[in-house]
Parts: C-alpha cells; structure tokens; sequence
C-alpha cells in the first residue's frame, strides 16, 4: 500500500424493502423531469421582478422560498404563500388577469409565461433512471401514473418525449375541473389512484417536494419514497417518506415486484452521490 493511504470499511448495507405496490405515482416536475430548477427560475425572475417595484428593502426570492412556500403547489396557492411570508397581501385577481398584473393571479400567469418561454428555448430533460424504472414497471405489468400540480403537465411530458409513458396523469387542469385540492392535500393522488383502480395502500408515491410526500403519507399511499434533489432529505423523512433516496437509481424492483433500496440508511443522512 502506498505511503499515506488507508484501508477504509465501506459499510455494505444490506438491501430493505418496502413492500411491493400494485401501481406507482410519479410526481412529475423534479421526479420524472428536470423542471424544477425551470419553474424556480421562473419564480425568482417573477417575484425579484415585483419585489424590486414593491419594496426594494426586501430580500430576493431564494431557494428557502422556493422549497417552503411554492415547490409542488397550485400556482396561485405558491405566489400567495410567498407573498404571506413577505406581509405583502395583494387581491386574488382573476386568471384571466393580465401576466404581471398585480394580482395573486397576475404575478401566477407572469410565472408561467416565464416558464413556457424556458421550456420553448430549452427543452425539458428527464431523469434517465426514473423513465428506466417507469419502462420497468410497465414491462412487469404494473400500472404507473403521473401527476402533477402544474397545468404544464401535458407539455412537460411531450417535451421530454413521454407523453405515452404513463398509463394515467392527473394534471393542474384535472384537478380545477374535478375541484381537487392542491398538495399537502392528497386529492390529486387519490385521483390518480383512483384512475388506475386501485387503493392507495396498494400504490407507491414518488415525491420530491415535502407537500408531496406529506400528501402521500396523509393519502394512506405506500410505500411512500421521497427523493432528494436539494439536499432535503430530513425534511422529506419527518413528513413522513418511507425511505429518501437521492435518486430512483437506488431502488431495485424484482420480478416479485418488491421494493428495495440499496444504500439508504432508515433514519439516516441519504446516501448523496455514487461514491
Ligand atoms: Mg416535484
């Protein structure tokens, strides 16, 4: 061995499960696609934008607002969030509204003229090791859904080509039509569940956002996995997930349709990175 280095133990933890559900529900913005980071743009460019104008002695939108005030809600819920948490009350305005009015509702269709202007430049990018899972599961026979908050759903997923890769999807505009609550609320979860004719207990929900795990957990959903995207992964666990990995590369299903994580400690820090 050479001067100056170790032997070092690598804990080998053996593999856990969690169940093996009949179906599974993939939250979609920061689960199956990388549109989180497009929408937290766009929220910081919409709410620096009004900030400046409203009260410059603020402080910018930042990740923490992002994570704890708009991150896996309906889009007007999070702009009224954000602007509680500042002590700014502005009118709910109406969707109609003009993009930038400034109404709750303004400020929302400013955030997603935003956000479409991303997607059209850019393009959307999926996680390759959840469209593997989601091809895996459906070879096994197991139905999966995807669903979201976002009335972007249908456009996210045929940006990332997988608008057929989904059995069921429950968007932003299903959810104002049947009247379903936003996240932590587990309506539109249910809904998806629903959809795919089975109980919650049977279905796994896959989040990566706290309301959505809460909601999952509160759904009656399991096994429920959080996925840690944002370094967030005692939060994910107190609201409740099963297990939080730091990407869905870490689950295993078998032909038995059992769940296991490799790697990811019950009540410790998620395993972050490869190494
Ligand atoms: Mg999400």
């Amino acid at each position: 061995m050479p001067a100056g280095c170790k032997t070092v133990t690598v804990p080998q933890e053996a593999p856990r499960s969690f169940g093996a559900p009949d179906g599974w529900v993939f939250d979609t913005d920061g689960v199956i696609t990388r549109t989180a980071e497009v929408h937290r743009s766009a929220w910081a460019a919409t709410f620096d934008g009004f900030l400046a104008g409203e009260d410059p002695a603020q402080r910018p939108f930042s990740d923490e607002d992002y994570l704890a005030h708009v991150d896996g809600r309906p889009r007007y819920d999070g702009v009224a969030a954000f602007l509680t948490s500042r002590g700014i009350h502005l009118p709910t305005g109406s969707p109609d509204d003009a993009p930038g009015a400034r109404t709750v509702c303004g400020l929302g269709n400013a955030k997603n003229r935003a956000f479409m202007a991303v997607l059209a430049r850019d393009g959307v990018e999926a996680y390759p090791s959840t469209v593997d899972l989601v091809r895996h599961l459906r070879a096994m026979g197991v139905a999966v859904a995807a669903v979201s908050a976002s009335r972007n759903q249908a456009a996210v997923l045929g940006a990332a080509g997988l608008e057929d890769a989904f059995d069921v999807r429950v968007d932003g505009l299903t959810a104002e039509r049947r009247g379903l609550a936003g996240k932590p609320d587990p309506a539109i979860f249910l809904e998806a569940a629903h959809l795919l004719g089975l109980p919650p207990g049977r279905v796994a929900v896959v989040e990566d956002a706290r309301s959505g795990v809460e909601a999952g957990r509160r759904g009656g959903f399991a096994p429920v996995i959080g996925v840690d995207r944002h370094g967030q992964a005692a939060e994910l666990r107190s609201a409740g997930a099963d297990v939080v990995v730091d990407d869905l590369s870490r689950l295993e299903v078998g032909a038995d349709r059992w769940v296991r994580a490799v790697g990811a400690a019950p009540s410790g820090p998620a395993v972050q990175g490869a190494s």
